[in-house]
């Protein structure tokens, strides 16, 4: 089975805007298909299209309960908000805490357009909200505060200087027991 390479901070096709999926076509069923393997084969539990190099709004998951996709996704309703850790499989070697709505209903398609909408307060609802924004060109290094953020990308750009113990990290390292999306 083909897995693509996964996009990388600092690659453009990051953050961009995804155009909506018009086509539930044989095309897009393979992309679906690929996009499952090369998430499982980086230990993730979401990986969206824009992750792959490809601009276009839909998703895949997979929170314990089987491969699932989601096309043309919408967030329906938030409320509340909790901090919990994420790792994104686009910056590597670190997770933050990120700040998140509690609950989310989310509100899209499957491959054979069917309406699919989920509501969660719980892990997924945070992987659902990840995951879009990555649709709309948006990092999770975008959600951090500002000292946060600047410590962040000091530590992706110096990153040789962290491992070779010249400075302390405040992020934890991202790992495979770590849920990455
Ligand atoms: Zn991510």
């Amino acid at each position: 089975m083909d897995t693509y390479p996964i996009r990388q901070f600092g690659d453009p096709v990051l953050k961009q805007r995804a155009r909506e999926v018009t086509e539930l076509d044989g095309a897009l069923a393979r992309l679906v298909d690929t996009m499952f393997e090369t998430m499982y084969e980086a230990a993730g539990v979401g990986l969206a299209a824009p992750q792959v190099g490809m601009q276009k709004r839909l998703f895949t998951y997979d929170v314990g309960e089987g491969p699932q996709v989601m096309v043309n996704p919408v967030v329906a309703e938030t409320a509340g908000e909790w901090s919990h850790e994420e790792g994104c499989l686009s910056v590597p070697g670190l997770s933050f805490e990120v700040v998140r709505a509690e609950r989310v209903v989310v509100q899209g398609v499957d491959l054979d357009g069917n309406e699919v909408i989920v509501e969660d307060d719980d892990f997924l609802g945070r992987v659902f909200l990840h995951e879009i924004d990555h649709l709309d060109g948006i990092l999770v290094l975008d959600r951090l505060d500002a000292d946060q953020r600047k410590l962040a990308l000091r530590e992706l750009r110096d990153r040789e200087l962290v491992d070779a113990g010249r400075f302390d990290s405040p992020f934890p390292p991202a790992s495979r027991s770590r849920p990455r999306l």
